[in-house]
C-alpha cells in the first residue's frame, strides 16, 4: 500500500483562507479588527523565527498584529504588568507569550495571568479544564491542527481506536481529549508504555508526538491506518553538505508510508497547520469576545 499523503501545507492555506474571510467579515458587518499580540522574551533563534512567521501570518490576514520584544533579563513583575495591560486591551482579541522563557520566569505563572479568553494557545489552565470537561475553550493550536486534519480525511472519527504517543501539555494530552471528544477510543502512550509497537498496531488514528527522530517505523502501523506525524527533529544531513541538517518527524516516512492509508509528511503536515490554527483561535476569540457567532470549521 502507498498511503495517501495529507497535505498540510495546502490544507494550512484553506484555514487562512477562511480565517481572512472571517476577518473581512468582522470589519464590514461590525468594525472590529482581530487582533494578536505576541511576547519573546530574550533572542532564542528558533522563537524569533516563530514570532516572526506568526507576525508575517497575522497581517496576511487582515489582522493586526502586536509584537512586544524583551530582553531575555526581563523580570516577572515587568512580563505581568505587560500582560495585564494586553489582557485590558480591547483591540488585543489573542494573546500568546512564546515558550520556552528564560529560566527565571515562572511559565506557568505567566500563563495563566492571561486573560483566558485572550488565551490563544489554549495552555491557561481554565481551558485546559474547560477542554477536559468538554466545554467551550480556547484549544491548543498544535492538536486543533491535527483534528481539523482527521476531520477532513475521516468525516466522523466515531469509534476509531486512536493512540496518541507522547503526554505533554501542548500536544499529547489535548490531542486525547480531543480524539475523545469525538468519540474515538483513546490510548495514550509515552516512554513507560509496553509493548508499544503492539499498542500502535491497533490504531486506526496514530499521533506521533514524541520528539524521537523516525522513532515509529511501518511495522508499528497497522495496515490502512492514518499517521499523524507531529514530531519536529533536525537530524545531520551529510549528503547536502558538511554542517548540514534536515528535518525529519518522529514517524520513518519511508516504510511507514508502505503501510499507513494516510500520512502526514514533515515538512508540511501538522507544522503549517498551528500557525494557521492561532490565526483561527484569534478570530474566534475576537468573536466571543463580541458576542457574535463562531467561525466555523474553525473550532474544535
Ligand atoms: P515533550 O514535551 O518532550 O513530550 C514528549 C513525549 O514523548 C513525552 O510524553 C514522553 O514520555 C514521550 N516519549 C519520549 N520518548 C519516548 C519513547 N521512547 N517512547 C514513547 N514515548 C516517548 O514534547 P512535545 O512538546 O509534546 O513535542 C513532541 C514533538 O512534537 C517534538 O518533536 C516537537 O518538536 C514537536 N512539536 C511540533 C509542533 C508543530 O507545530 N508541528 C508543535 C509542538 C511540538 P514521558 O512523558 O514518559 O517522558
Amino acid at each position: 500500500m502507498t498511503a495517501q499523503i495529507i497535505d498540510g501545507k495546502a490544507f494550512a492555506a484553506t484555514v487562512r483562507e477562511k480565517v481572512a474571510a472571517h476577518v473581512t467579515r468582522l470589519k464590514d458587518d461590525h468594525g472590529i479588527t482581530p487582533g494578536l499580540a505576541v511576547v519573546l522574551v530574550g533572542e532564542d533563534p528558533a522563537s524569533q523565527v516563530y514570532v516572526r512567521n506568526k507576525g508575517k501570518q497575522t497581517v496576511e490576514v487582515g489582522m493586526t498584529s502586536f509584537e512586544h520584544k524583551l530582553p531575555a533579563e526581563t523580570s516577572e513583575a515587568d512580563l505581568l504588568a505587560l500582560i495585564d495591560q494586553l489582557n485590558a486591551d480591547p483591540a488585543v482579541h489573542g494573546i500568546l507569550v512564546q515558550l520556552p522563557l528564560p529560566g527565571h520566569l515562572d511559565s506557568d505563572l505567566v500563563i495563566n495571568s492571561i486573560d483566558p479568553s485572550k488565551d490563544v494557545d489554549g495552555f491557561h489552565i481554565s481551558n485546559v479544564g474547560l477542554l477536559g470537561t468538554g466545554q467551550k475553550s480556547m484549544v491548543p493550536c498544535t492538536p486543533l491542527g491535527c483534528l481539523m486534519m482527521l476531520r477532513d480525511h475521516h468525516g466522523s472519527l466515531s469509534g476509531l481506536n486512536a493512540v496518541v504517543i507522547g503526554r505533554s501539555n501542548i500536544v499529547g494530552k489535548p490531542m486525547a481529549q480531543l480524539l475523545l471528544g469525538d468519540s474515538c477510543t483513546v490510548t495514550i502512550a509515552h516512554s513507560r508504555t509496553k509493548d508499544i509497537e503492539e499498542v500502535c498496531r491497533r490504531a486506526d488514528i496514530l499521533v506521533a508526538a514524541v520528539g524521537r527522530p523516525e522513532m515509529v517505523t511501518g511495522d508499528w502501523i497497522k495496515p490502512g491506518a492514518t499517521v499523524i506525524d507531529v514530531g519536529i527533529n533536525r537530524v545531520p544531513a551529510p549528503e547536502k553538505g558538511e554542517g548540514k541538517t534536515r528535518l525529519v518527524g518522529d514517524v520513518a516516512f519511508a516504510s511507514a508510508s508502505e503501510v499507513a492509508g494516510a500520512i502526514t509528511p514533515v515538512p508540511g503536515g501538522v507544522g503549517p497547520m498551528t500557525i494557521a490554527c492561532l490565526l483561527a483561535n484569534t478570530v474566534t476569540a475576537a468573536c466571543r469576545a463580541n458576542g457574535l457567532p463562531e467561525p466555523e470549521g474553525l473550532t474544535a
